[in-house]
């Protein structure tokens, strides 16, 4: 492999999220019964005249000036032309020159390095119907069209030929759909298609300037494919070179079970789409307020809450990166530390909890962690429980168990099972000599020198206690009562 380098371009098309359609009134509702959500316009009858949804235009807008883009004033749609067995009036209406962004750029780390890939654009256009041929499990011997996916709004993004490896691939796209759904233009999800990806592949001579004969991997739906599909097609394409062969310009489909490209159709240059004008869609310049008052409505993005995290709360890096991974999760953090007094002492062990405790019970019932059980106040009342030393963190993760499997208020689970820390240095004293009187064999391994021993008599006062006393306090009583 050492021979050649690798070279990837991506297409990635995000459904925008606005609740009509971009160019009528229809709803964009997921799972809807088929055609319940059409009208003349989206169903292509002759005549209707299609009326551009502002809220997508404003989507497109935002997410390229989160990605620094330029914005092109100009406002302009096109047809492209093409028989769509799912698009009846076949053509689609997109934008040709100018897209509504221009150069943008992301930043993406892989392997503790930073790169930035150059977007060449992002723009408007309407998604297609789809073709049924299969209900309730029974394969059709014809075809059913639906077209309730017809005219949804998509914005298309395009990279430069610029990503050199699957993991560059990988963390461009999840840096991406991390970004968009911060800014919540698209919900990206990629299991209801609302985030899709073409994925164009060539590999050269390294040193070798022009770019390799590409493959393109049509309409794939998980990023992890996405770096499959990348790595199998670099081996297959070094293969055919190595062995003399020649490579086709072609579109390729991922075939995720069998681990394989496989060929669909070959694709000899660009084809002509015949694009025009789309004279039911008169151009028109967007005003500089529409794009500043956009710019003002930007949130907080994932790389300078990171930095506001560590600065801010004292995090590490690392924790940081876990909470900002989704905006869910970085606001449910949020609210935690809101009902906290001590936010400095509080930060670190709230991000403990939601990132081994809380996050294991989340994915292993797949809940997002907004439909929490536990929610955010509850998750600070238990931290506060601990912060405070009413709870050791033993019992805190029996608490917690009761707390995730119905919904409780820890205050309320401790007062009336009554887990308060023993801290009445009286009580422990009592437990300790007991266990002390029980355990001959413990003390006499830590008279002995044998210091480790220790542990083992802590271990038994913290039973015979419930968990329920101050393991600073046992340690303190039983040194002085060993060692005199
Ligand atoms: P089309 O619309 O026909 O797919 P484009 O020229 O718009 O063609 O390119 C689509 C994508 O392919 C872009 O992301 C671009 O960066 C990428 N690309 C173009 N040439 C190559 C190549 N030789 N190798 C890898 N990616 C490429
Ligand atoms: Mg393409
Ligand atoms: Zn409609």
């Amino acid at each position: 492999m050492s021979k050649y380098e690798t070279v990837i371009g991506l297409e990635v098309h995000m459904q925008i999220n606005t609740k009509s359609k971009v160019f009528c009134e229809c709803s964009t509702q997921f799972g809807a019964k088929p055609n319940a959500n059409t009208c003349v316009v989206c169903a292509s009858q002759p005549g209707a005249i299609p009326i551009l949804n502002k809220k997508a235009v404003e989507a497109i807008v935002k997410t390229g000036l989160a990605l620094d883009f330029t914005i092109n004033k100009q406002c302009a749609f096109a047809r492209k032309q093409y028989f769509y067995p799912d698009v009846p009036k076949n053509y689609q209406i997109t934008q040709s020159e100018p897209p509504l962004c221009s150069k943008g750029k992301l930043a993406i780390n892989v392997g503790g390095k930073e790169k930035v890939v150059n977007i060449t654009r992002i723009h408007l256009e309407e998604d297609a119907g789809k073709l049924v041929h299969e209900i309730g499990g029974r394969k059709l011997d014809y075809s059913l069209l639906d077209l309730n996916r017809a005219s949804v709004g998509l914005m298309e993004l395009v990279t430069e030929p610029e990503l050199s490896s699957p993991g560059e691939a990988l963390a461009f796209l999840t840096e991406l759909k991390n970004i968009v759904e911060y800014l919540g233009t698209s919900e990206c999800s990629m299991e209801e298609g609302k985030m899709r990806c073409d994925v164009n592949v060539s590999i050269r001579p390294i040193g070798q300037k022009e770019l390799g004969t590409r493959v393109e991997i049509k309409n794939m739906n998980s990023i992890s494919g996405v770096r499959d599909a990348i790595a199998y097609e670099v081996e297959r394409q070094a293969e055919a070179l190595k062995s003399g062969g020649k490579l086709a310009q072609e579109t390729r489909l991922w075939e995720a079970e069998e681990g394989i490209t496989k060929s669909m159709r070959t694709k000899e240059g660009a084809l002509d789409y015949r694009y025009f004008p789309e004279p039911d869609l008169v151009p028109f310049d967007l005003p500089d307020s529409f794009i500043e008052d956009l710019k003002k409505q930007l949130p907080e993005l994932p790389k300078i809450k990171k930095e506001r995290f560590i600065k801010g709360y004292g995090l590490s890096e690392y924790d940081a990166n876990y909470l900002i991974s989704t905006r869910t999760i970085a606001n449910y953090y949020e609210d935690s530390l809101r009902f906290l007094q001590d936010k400095k002492a509080a930060a670190k062990p709230i991000a403990n909890w939601i990132s081994t405790e809380l996050n294991a019970k989340l994915n292993a019932s797949k809940i997002d962690i907004s439909e929490s059980p536990v929610s955010s106040q509850n998750l600070a009342k238990l931290v506060s429980l601990i912060l405070s030393g009413v709870i050791s963190g033993k019992i805190a993760k029996t608490i917690f168990e009761e707390m995730y499997e119905k919904s409780s208020d820890p205050e309320v689970i401790v007062k009336e099972k009554g887990l308060m820390q023993i801290s009445d240095e009286s009580a422990i004293i009592k437990i300790c000599e007991e266990v002390i009187a029980e355990s001959p064999k413990a003390v006499a391994e830590f008279k002995a020198g044998k210091e480790r021993a220790i542990g083992a008599i802590v271990g038994l006062v913290m039973k015979k206690s419930k968990g329920q006393a101050n393991p600073q306090l046992v340690n303190k009583i039983l040194l002085e009562k060993l060692k005199s």
